[in-house]
């Protein structure tokens, strides 16, 4: 009988892992479609300054819904085009996207810089940068006007090899944020020269305000880090008005967060902002 459970669990298993198996095999052929069918767009979170929620900036994001209807989060596909080799192509098409959003932005007279998130893996390939530049250049964006978003891990473990071609890019005005900061393998010997003008504040840390004093202690360092090397602070997550207000007594200019706005499609980001913009010169009376 014994046996014959362990016979059971084990067929079980391997039916469900063989599912998984040809379910990921199923996803990534309709991924390969959604590249070459344009089934990908991007939505876009503001970036606002803390003090007074003045939007500074905006983040792109991936999305993907397919022809049928079905709606995939990051989540579901970015891990599956790294490691099938999709995401450069992926990440170039999202770079597109938002070089076509910056205009949209600047045809309504808003020149603030939007942020895409770059696959750390990808940066590695020897002509990343040179593609890059030449998306930048045949969409004419002004650099100055887009940021690009690493995640902490790669920048810091191949810093040697990224560095230099991340100072080439710096210096032609584009910004550099390393992404999810203080969760990655990042030494403190490191902190000091990285090729990047801001870090962003995980939101695991910046979901713990108000509950821990660990995640307290770690949003102080990482803000007094950016202080003393000078770098700007993003602080990511933001959910609620204690969180931001925590952030704000201690000095962080800017955060990003469901407590502010979520990432939307261009068209009501624009109406967002006209709103905001309305509200703002109504005289608080009329607010209520
Ligand atoms: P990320 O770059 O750290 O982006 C922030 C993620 O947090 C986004 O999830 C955003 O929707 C979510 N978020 C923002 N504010 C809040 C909040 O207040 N609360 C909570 N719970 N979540 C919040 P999303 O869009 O699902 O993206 C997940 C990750 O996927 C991103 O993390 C980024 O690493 C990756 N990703 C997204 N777009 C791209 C892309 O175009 N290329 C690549 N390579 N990676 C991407
Ligand atoms: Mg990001
Ligand atoms: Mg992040
Ligand atoms: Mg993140």
């Amino acid at each position: 009988e014994q046996a014959r459970r362990k016979q059971l669990r084990y067929a079980s298993f391997d039916t469900s892992l063989s599912v998984e198996i040809s379910d990921r095999v199923a996803l990534l052929d309709r991924l390969r479609t959604a590249l070459t069918d344009n089934e990908l767009y991007i939505v876009l979170q503001p970036k606002v300054a803390l003090k007074d929620r003045r939007v500074v900036g905006f983040e792109a994001l991936v999305r993907w819904q397919t022809k049928e209807g079905q709606q995939f989060s990051p989540g579901e596909f970015i891990s599956l085009a790294e490691a099938s080799g999709l995401i450069g192509q992926l990440d170039r098409q999202v770079l597109k996207l938002t070089c076509e959003a910056i205009h949209r932005l600047n045809d309504e007279g808003i020149f603030l810089p939007v942020a895409f998130n770059a696959s750390p893996t990808e940066l590695l390939v020897t002509d990343y940068f040179d593609k890059l530049m030449q998306v930048v250049d045949a969409s004419h964006v002004d650099p100055c006007l887009l940021e690009l978003e690493i995640t902490e891990t790669q920048a810091m473990l191949d810093y040697k090899e990224i560095g230099p071609k991340l100072r080439n890019i710096m210096a032609l005005g584009m910004k550099v944020s390393i992404d999810d900061f203080g969760t990655g393998y990042s030494s403190l010997s490191h902190v000091a020269q990285l090729a990047a003008t801001t870090l962003k504040i995980d939101r695991a840390f910046v979901s713990r305000l108000g509950h821990s004093s660990d995640g307290e202690h770690i949003v102080d360092m990482i803000l007094k880090l950016g202080e003393r090397f000078g770098y700007s602070i993003v602080a990511e997550g933001i959910e609620t008005e204690e969180q931001c207000q925590y952030l704000v007594n201690k000095d962080c200019h800017v955060g990003q967060g469901f407590w502010f706005a979520k990432p939307m499609k261009i068209e009501p980001l624009l109406q967002w902002l006209k709103d905001k913009a309305l509200a703002a010169s109504q005289p608080e009376q009329t607010m209520l």
